[in-house]
């Protein structure tokens, strides 16, 4: 996509556009809930009837769109199924850097790569562990848009691929692995982005399972590698139960911000086809 259509920024970040859809959504006179999370999906007849909320509230709809990965929302039909780390796209360890230094040697988009990319692919999806030589991306959006830091400061995203884990990462792990991150960036004279930074918010596969319900911390749910694995995406609609539907990065066509967007066109679609 990147090559076809360039690669794009939204001036203040991604959350502006879920801020824009949001006002969409309003104008429309729809209700958004906050802060809170479906628990249960009821079906009867193989058929929707409602959703619990984790406050207990029952909602009665005859449609669900799902926008949690697929295999999480299958547990919330059914409690016996059971959510296995098998097939699962990799995690991140990401650090969020704020610095009161400007580093002009960076870009928006760099990459620092990994001096051996099969054998850290292997560490990740064969051997189950952080890479030794990780490749590094790193973001500094400052370079762009100046209404992310004050002048004089640099906002930064570091992030390396790491395996979806139901591994705990504790204090050590991140130690471990911010020491490896910061080794290579010393090669690159940018270890001042860790040394010298005025805070660093560490986000690790257990928060993004914790807090987005990834499942085992897997950016992407279900691998897109391998034959036909980036076609044989899981399905926008359920086989089985009427009114389920799933949109976004677990599901057909694939991860990704634009291409979970598009997911939901097909949905949408999909839903016309069946009720309109
Ligand atoms: C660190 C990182 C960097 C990335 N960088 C890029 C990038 O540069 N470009 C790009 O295109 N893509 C990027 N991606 C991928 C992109 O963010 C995802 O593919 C996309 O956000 C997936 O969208 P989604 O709607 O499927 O899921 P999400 O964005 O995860 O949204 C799912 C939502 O459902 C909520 N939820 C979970 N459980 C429940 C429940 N029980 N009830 C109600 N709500 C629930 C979650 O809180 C969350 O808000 C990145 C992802 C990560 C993690």
């Amino acid at each position: 996509m990147e090559l076809s259509y360039g690669a794009w920024y939204i001036e203040g970040g991604i959350y502006k556009l879920i801020e824009a859809l949001e006002k969409i959504i309003i104008q429309k006179n729809i209700e958004v809930k906050k802060d809170i999370k479906v628990s249960k999906i009821n079906h009867k007849n193989n058929k929707v009837e409602s959703v619990i909320l984790n406050n207990g509230e029952e909602i009665k709809c005859d449609i669900v769109v799902s926008n949690v990965d697929p295999v999480i929302t299958k547990s919330m039909l059914n409690n016996n199924v059971k959510i296995k780390n098998q097939s699962l796209s990799m995690s991140g360890l990401v650090l969020l850097v704020g610095t009161d230094k400007k580093f002009p040697e960076l870009f928006h988009h760099n990459v620092i790569f990994s001096d051996n990319y099969e054998n850290e692919f292997n560490e990740i999806f064969e051997q189950k562990k952080f890479p030794s030589d990780p490749t590094i991306y790193i973001n500094c959006p400052t370079k762009t848009d100046k209404t992310l830091a004050p002048e004089g400061c640099e906002s930064v995203f570091i992030m390396c691929n790491t395996p979806a884990t139901e591994d705990t990462w504790g204090p050590n792990e991140i130690k471990n692995a911010v020491s490896k991150i910061r080794n290579k960036l010393v090669k690159q004279n940018l270890e001042k982005l860790i040394d010298d930074a005025k805070f660093i918010e560490v986000i690790t596969p257990n928060d993004f399972e914790k807090k987005y319900a990834a499942p085992y911390g897997s950016i992407y749910g279900k691998v897109s590698h391998g034959f036909l694995g980036t076609i044989m995406r899981p399905s926008n609609k359920d086989k089985k139960i009427k009114g389920l539907y799933y949109v976004g990065g677990g599901v057909h066509p694939g991860g990704g911000t634009p291409i979970v967007i598009m997911s939901s066109g097909i949905v949408t679609q999909e839903i016309e086809r069946d009720y309109v």
